[in-house]
């Protein structure tokens, strides 16, 4: 239909710049032919490109007679620029409205308030001006002592002691207890926390240190009548580990969660009693509380555990911990690690002692992939890519990429092809072996080989459970698939396989634990979750695949990696030590020896490798004042760009003015437990109304979305995904959508068969259900929201209009901006996205718009965008340029002048994105824009549940949003790209 229309008329009309904005088509000329019938953008819009042809590639002939050398070079240069200002999206009001818009405008602007309606005494304003308050002091390293504010309680403490003195100590618990590598260092252990303040333990996993530690401390409390001063708290980096841990330990103790241990997570708690307890809990947990509790008086022992995996979150409550200890003399720290960095540690606290608690292990024999090769006769095929990967480009040595990928085969070229003719000289190896050994191939993840070694233990070696490491969830399904699916890698015999991944249902997590009947072999398939966090008694045999998934994050061009990279030492150690917890084990790398020799030696910590908006957030909302000044005091602080990068991104989205300071904004933002743009999002959600589809957008950005990966049925699932997507173009509306309709499913019972039908985890969607009613408790409690019934009609005026809830989504999502075009590849036509850093994206195949042709607007919002092989965006969603103009950063009024004379008028939301348009509108737009900003702020100030009435401010400028929105006035279509 018109597309076709326009994909004719414009064949050959724009040519696309090699470099710049240059987007979408139209005409300028188009638009200053327009100019004189302001109404009639149509008409001025199709004018424009016959015009904007006349200027293209072929129009106006060569350069101007009597221009030489450098000059011609710069009037190409000017004519491409110009070129590309015409060839701007062009906005216009459809015919015939500017008049009746000019007096929504007057009407709207007689209806504002003269004075901003922001005095104090309000509960909100008075805590964010404290907040501003407590950032400017940014004294908070005073040594102003504070007590605990666990007074002593005698009785309690009496009766807690003579319920202790009556636990029975043979028990089988006590018994198995008292064999663990801890327990012979209990007294040393108690001595020293009781001396120092900060102290570090370290010790091999399995020793005891996340279930026994907290327990020594509780004991020691309980039969020493110290039980009422005493609330151990625990923190783990996972959610699963929390719970599991918790469990544990209350049955050593002979109870059941809630006595003497508890846990919470996000969402889910069960609390131990509030003295004389131990609670494991996740590190954003203790964070949280430091908003209402700056100096943890709650807490007498916080035990910091797994701390060597250099997470974001404990590397910053560790920074937080140095900066209360001078005050609370009372409180103790003990970190925790398994591998031995814990030097590290100790030096960051002015070398506090440490303890190492020897372990026990068995000794492990290690092969590497030569011996695996061997022993299974595996070859590696050497076009293991599948056909619809294509090969990896060639790249130049300058380019960062092309750095990266050259180191990675300078490696092998160094180490592994030398390595490789060693093992031929000296002969124990075979032809077939030494062959896949020189294929770079061999140093890709293999399933294939993965399940053959599987076969392999299985069928030669003795018992035991096996485990594998793998880097990601496609991988362990893969393998499992190969393993369970009929076909020649099938499993067959008495074996039990288990998938282990972090996102998994916590009710399948426990038979992973317990050994299997006599004669089953256990085999779990895991990412390095099982590394240390979780132990697998039983395992004899490791397969350690050598990957792991990593995000990275480049500040110079704002952009996150997740890819699979190599291990580091420390994981390949800790890999091995899995094999040897009951009897000596093997473990096989699937790495050669001398790539073994190459890997790093510890990982990164995480606030090196990601971007830091949240945090930053979170230090302007505790009040640790400038930001680069706390986080200089980090143990191994982050690059300048990356922070600065953060700052710029919080004010482009005003939540931080230029001091530095939260805005009213920011400060909503900050408490929201989310991402800051998704926060942007839930908040504007409520003002227009349309709450329930927002919330599952910003729940399923925030936790992860339910579709699962379904084994074998890719094609299908992508199906069901467009499906449920309803031709909406977005993959947030679909998220949306799946919710919904899930709701729907539940309450009349078939919500088994609809997850069943569309691949979707009915766990997850529970957890994003939870977690749509947290967002609606906080946007009630702040009175955003008449009802914390998201499902509310009054929270749903506007949830039905789709062209809003995308306005929203767009909202949130900026400054996540691209410009789509159409790229014809063969004989189908794909999109392609430009970015303001990046000329060429593609959209990721899970994306409900990857195969997508019929676009409305040229505009698209994202959430995630990566680059592994190439740049993908995730996810996105198209949306409409007026979004932009409401919801973009701010609106600026152009006036170019092209080399012809004639005028350009246009609208600038941010250096990415400009839009031609007449004067007329653009002032129209830009003083509505104004009215919004100013209501948004006095609502963000003063939070009240929106007022309807259009007969009022609020409500007039709100329905002509609105109706702006879904009125949908023109912009331009999606165009193919000449090629
Ligand atoms: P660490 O923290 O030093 O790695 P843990 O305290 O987690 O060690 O575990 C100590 C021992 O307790 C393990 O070696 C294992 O034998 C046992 N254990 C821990 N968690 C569980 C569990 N959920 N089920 C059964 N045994 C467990
Ligand atoms: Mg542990």
């Amino acid at each position: 239909m018109a597309e076709n229309y326009y994909y004719g008329s414009r064949g050959g009309s724009y040519h696309q710049p090699e470099s710049g904005w240059g987007r979408g088509t139209g005409g300028a000329r188009g638009y200053s032919q327009a100019r004189g019938d302001p109404d009639t953008g149509r008409g001025g819009r199709g004018r424009g490109r016959g015009g904007g042809r006349g200027r293209g590639r072929g129009g106006g002939g060569g350069p101007p007679a009597g221009l030489r050398g450098r000059d011609i070079g710069l009037y190409y240069a000017q004519r491409q620029k110009e070129s590309q200002r015409e060839s701007r999206s062009v906005l216009a009001l459809p015919s015939g409205e500017q008049g009746a818009w000019q007096d929504v405008l007057r009407r709207v602007s007689a209806l504002a308030p003269t004075r901003p309606a922001m005095e104090g005494g309000h509960q909100f304003v008075d805590a964010w001006h404290q907040n501003i308050a407590a950032n400017r002091r940014a004294d908070r390293i005073s040594t102003q002592p504070v007590n605990s504010g666990l007074t002593p309680q005698p009785e309690l403490d009496e009766s807690l002691q003579r319920q202790e003195n009556e636990r029975d100590p043979f028990s089988v618990m006590g018994l198995f207890r008292e064999k663990l590598p801890a327990f012979a260092m209990r007294d040393e252990l108690l001595l020293l926390i009781r001396r120092h303040p900060v102290v570090v333990i370290s010790g091999e996993t399995g020793c005891g240190k996340t279930t026994q530690v907290p327990q020594f401390l509780l004991e020691d409390a309980l039969l020493n009548g110290r039980a009422s001063t005493t609330r151990i708290v625990c923190t783990q980096p996972r959610r699963i580990s929390a719970i599991s841990i918790a469990e544990r330990v209350a049955q050593e103790r002979h109870e059941r969660l809630g006595q003497s241990v508890g846990y919470q997570i996000r969402l889910e708690s069960r609390l131990p009693r509030e003295r004389g307890s131990i609670l494991y809990c996740t590190t954003g947990v203790v964070l949280q509380w430091l908003r209402s509790d700056p100096n943890l008086t709650g807490v007498s022992h916080i035990v910091l555990d797994e701390i060597h995996e250099r997470d974001l979150q404990s590397d910053f409550l560790i920074t937080v911990l140095k900066d209360i200890l001078p005050r609370r003399a009372d409180l103790k720290v003990i970190l925790m690690s398994a591998t031995l960095n814990a030097e590290l540690f100790s030096r960051y606290f002015r070398n506090c002692p440490m303890l190492n608690i020897p372990g026990f292990t068995f000794p492990v024999t290690e092969y590497y992939l030569e011996d695996v090769l061997e022993m299974t006769g595996f070859r590696i095929p050497s076009q293991s890519r599948k056909a619809s990967d294509k090969p990896e480009p060639v790249w130049h040595k300058h380019t960062k990429r092309g750095k990266e990928t050259a180191r990675a085969s300078d490696a092998f070229q160094d180490y592994v092809t030398p390595y490789i003719r060693h093992l031929e000289s000296q002969g124990h190896y075979s032809r077939s072996t030494l062959d896949s050994l020189r294929l770079p191939e061999s140093e890709e993840i293999n399933h294939e080989l993965i399940a053959t070694l599987i076969h392999h233990i299985h069928a030669h070696e003795k018992s035991g459970a096996v485990l594998v490491f793998v880097p990601g969830w496609d991988d362990i399904s893969k393998v499992n698939r190969l393993l369970t699916d009929d076909g020649p890698y099938r499993l067959r015999g008495r074996v039990k396989i288990f998938p282990l991944h972090s996102l998994m249902p916590t009710i399948n997590q426990k038979e992973i634990f317990s050994r299997p009947p006599e004669g089953v072999r256990k085999i779990v398939i895991a990412t390095n979750i099982a590394e240390t966090s979780i132990t697998i008694d039983d395992v004899v045999f490791v397969v350690d695949c050598g990957k792991i998934k990593m995000t990275n994050y480049d500040p110079k061009s704002n952009l996150a990696t997740l890819k699979p990279e190599w291990v580091a030492e420390a994981n390949a150690r800790q890999r091995r030590g899995r094999a040897g917890r009951v009897q000596p084990g093997i473990c096989y790398h699937l790495f050669t020896k001398s790539r073994a020799m190459t890997l790093d030696k510890f990982v990164q910590p995480e606030m090196l490798r990601t971007k830091l908006e949240e945090l930053v957030l979170q230090i302007k909302s505790l009040g640790f004042g400038k930001v680069a000044p706390f986080l200089s005091k980090v143990m191994e602080p982050p690059e300048d760009l990356t922070i600065e990068r953060a700052l710029t991104m919080l004010r482009t989205i005003n939540a931080l003015d230029e001091e530095e300071q939260l805005t009213a904004l920011g400060f909503h933002l900050s408490k929201l437990p989310m991402d800051p743009q998704t926060g942007k999002m839930v908040l504007l959600a409520a003002i227009f109304g349309c709450v329930d589809p927002i919330l599952s957008v910003a729940a399923s950005l925030t936790f992860k979305d339910a579709f699962m990966i379904p084994l074998g049925k890719e094609k299908l699932a992508d199906e069901k995904r467009r499906q449920l997507s309803r031709g909406t173009k977005s993959d947030h509306l679909l998220l949306a959508n799946a919710i919904q309709e899930w709701e729907k499913a539940r309450s009349n019972g078939s919500n088994r068969d609809f997850c069943w039908e569309f691949f979707l985890s009915e766990s997850v969607l529970r957890m994003l259900v939870n977690m749509k009613q947290q967002f609606a408790d906080y946007l009630c409690e702040q009175k955003f929201l008449p009802s914390s019934n998201y499902k509310a009609k009054s929270c749903n005026r506007n949830s039905s209009n789709e062209a809003l809830v995308r306005a929203i989504v767009c909202a949130g999502l900026y400054p996540n901006v691209a410009s789509l075009k159409m790229k014809r590849r063969g004989p189908v036509r794909i999109p392609s996205l430009m970015t303001v850093t990046e000329r060429r994206v593609s959209i990721h195949p899970k994306s409900v718009n990857a195969s997508e042709s019929d676009f409305k607007h040229p505009w698209m919002v994202y959430h995630v965008m990566m680059k592994g092989n190439s740049v993908l965006v995730h996810d996105c969603t198209e949306i409409s340029p007026m979004s932009l103009i409401f919801f973009g950063e701010s609106l600026k009024l152009k006036n170019e002048f092209l080399s012809d004379g004639t005028a350009l008028e246009s609208i600038q939301v941010d250096p990415f994105v400009t839009f031609n348009c007449s004067r007329e509108t653009a002032d129209l737009f830009k003083s509505l824009r104004a009215h919004w900003d100013k209501l948004l702020e006095m609502k963000i100030i003063k939070p009240d549940q929106t007022d309807w009435d259009t007969n009022r401010f609020e409500g007039a400028v709100i329905d002509s949003i609105i109706r702006l929105l879904s009125s949908s006035p023109i912009g331009d279509s999606v165009y193919d790209d000449d090629e």
